[in-house]
C-alpha cells in the first residue's frame, strides 16, 4: 500500500491514500490504516472523521483484535458517488454506470458503423448516459465525471486520439472537449488498456496486487502496468504497448513499422487469416462447411467457439496465438518483475483458459526470476465490459487515487 506522509501541508494526498486503502479493502479498521500507511493514529482519525462527515465512508460492524477491544470496521458507502464509463471501439460503443465501489449498476451496448461521424456518436453516447442516470435515479450532483476509453495512442494534452490504427475517422477528434460539451460532466480520457487495468484495480484481481501487468486482447492488443499500486504511464502516457513487443523476428509486418509484433501475429484478424488459410487447403474441420458457403461466416468469435469445443484447425490457431502471448508474458515478466499478469478483453472470450494455461506454463519455466517467485496468471474478473468499466474506474481513480490530478474539465 501507499505510505502516507505526516507533513501538514499534504493533507489532500493523505486523504486520498486513506480513501484508496478503504476502497481496496473489504472493510478495514483505523489501526490497520495507520499501520499500512505509516500515518499517525491522530491523522487517520481526522481523515476518517472527514470521510464520514462527507458521507463517503461509514462504520460497519467491528472485528476482534488480539487482546484489545474490538476494532470498528470502515467501509465505502456505495451510493456516495457515481461514475460513468464509455468505451469507444472501432466496432461498438459500451457505456456503464458504476457506484463508488466500482460496481456496475447499468449498462448499454451498441454496434457502431465505422462511417458514423464521431461527433454524432459522442452526442448519442451522451444522450444514453443521461438516460441511464435518469433510469437509475442518480442525481447529477453525485456524478463525479465520465471516463472515456479509446484505442491508443492518446494525446492526453489535447484529450484526443492520434492516428488510431482502426479508427480512421477518429484521428485528432477532440473527444474530451466534445464529450464534455454534450454530457455536461467532467471528462477523463485514456487508452482502453489503461482503462481496463484501472478497472481491474478497482473491481478485480488488482485489488489485492501491488504490482501487476495487464494484457488487453481487444480488436488490437494493448497493455498496461500497475507498479507499486499505481498505473505507470510513461513520458507520453503511452507505456505498456505490449502488443508491439516482437515475438517473431521477420514475422508479419505491423502497422507500427516493425515486423513480428504480437499485435500483427496474434490479433483476431491474424488468427482468422490463419484458420482461413488451413480451410482453403481443405483441412478437415467443423468450420469447413461454413467456410465453403462464405469465408466471412468463419469470423473470430466462430473460431474461438470451435476451438473451445475441440475443432483441430481452430484449436491450432488459438494455441499458436496463446504461445505468442505466453512469449510476450515472459518478456513482460523479465522487464518489470510483476507478481501477477491479468489477461482480459473480449477477443479471448470462449478460449480464456487456453491463454491462461499457456502463459502460466511459460511463466513457470522461463523468466530469470522464476526461482524467486512465480508470476501468477489470471483472466480479468471485470469481464468483456472491462474497458467501459475501467473507463468509469478512471474517474474514481482520477478523483481518489493518491496521484490525483487527471480529472480536469478540459
Ligand atoms: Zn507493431
Amino acid at each position: 500500500m501507499f505510505s502516507g506522509t505526516n507533513l501538514p501541508r499534504v493533507g489532500n494526498y493523505n486523504y486520498n491514500v486513506v480513501l484508496s486503502l478503504i476502497q481496496a479493502s473489504d472493510g478495514i479498521s483505523r489501526v490497520e490504516i495507520a499501520n499500512d500507511t505509516g500515518l499517525t493514529a491522530q491523522t487517520v482519525g481526522v481523515i476518517v472523521r472527514r470521510l464520514i462527515q462527507e458521507g463517503i465512508v461509514h462504520e460497519s460492524g467491528s472485528s476482534p483484535s488480539a487482546g484489545g477491544k474490538p476494532r470498528t470496521i470502515l467501509r465505502i458507502i456505495p451510493t456516495s458517488a457515481y461514475a460513468v464509463g464509455i468505451h469507444f471501439d472501432p466496432r461498438e460503443m459500451s457505456i456503464v454506470v458504476v457506484d463508488m465501489t466500482g460496481q456496475r449498476l447499468a449498462h448499454s451496448h451498441r454496434e457502431v458503423s465505422p462511417v458514423l461521424d464521431p461527433e454524432v456518436l459522442i452526442e448519442q453516447g451522451a444522450m444514453t448516459v443521461h438516460r441511464l442516470l435518469r433510469e437509475l435515479g442518480v442525481p447529477a450532483e453525485r456524478v463525479l465525471g465520465v471516463g472515456a476509453a479509446c484505442p491508443g495512442p492518446i494525446d492526453q494534452g489535447q484529450g484526443q486520439v492520434t492516428s488510431p490504427p482502426r479508427l480512421d475517422r477518429w484521428t485528432e477528434v477532440p473527444i474530451k472537449r466534445l464529450l464534455r460539451k454534450y454530457v455536461g460532466f467532467d471528462v477523463v480520457v485514456d487508452n482502453d488498456a489503461n482503462a481496463a487495468a484501472i478497472g481491474e484495480r478497482w473491481s478485480g484481481h488488482g485489488r489485492t496486487s501491488s504490482d501487476f501487468a495487464y494484457l488487453y486482447m481487444g480488436t488490437g492488443i494493448g497493455g498496461a502496468m500497475f507498479l507499486s499500486k499505481n498505473i505507470y504511464r510513461g513520458v507520453s502516457r503511452n507505456a505498456g504497448e505490449f502488443g508491439h513487443l516482437i515475438v517473431e523476428p521477420n514475422g508479419t509486418p505491423c502497422y507500427c513499422g516493425n515486423r513480428g509484433c504480437l499485435e500483427a501475429m496474434s490479433n483476431p484478424a491474424a488468427i482468422v487469416k490463419n484458420v482461413h488459410a488451413e480451410l482453403a487447403m481443405g483441412h478437415r474441420s467443423s468450420l469447413a462447411a461454413a467456410y465453403e458457403q462464405s469465408p466471412a461466416l468463419v469470423d473470430h468469435v466462430t473460431v474461438c467457439k470451435a476451438a473451445a469445443s475441440g475443432d483441430v484447425v481452430a484449436r491450432r490457431a488459438i494455441d499458436r496465438s496463446a504461445e505468442l502471448v505466453a512469449q510476450c508474458a515472459v518478456l513482460i515478466a523479465n522487464a518489470i518483475d510483476v507478481e501477477l499478469l491479468v489477461i482480459g478483453g473480449k477477443s479471448i472470450l470462449h478460449v480464456e483458459e487456453i491463454y491462461r494455461q499457456k502463459a502460466a506454463e511459460y511463466l513457470q519455466t522461463q523468466p530469470l526470476a522464476r526461482k524467486m517467485h512465480t508470476v501468477r496468471v489470471a483472466i480479468s474478473e471485470v469481464g468483456v465490459d472491462g474497458a467501459a468499466l475501467g473507463a468509469a474506474s478512471l474517474v474514481l481513480h482520477a478523483a481518489y487515487a493518491p496521484d490525483t490530478g487527471d480529472l480536469t474539465s478540459g
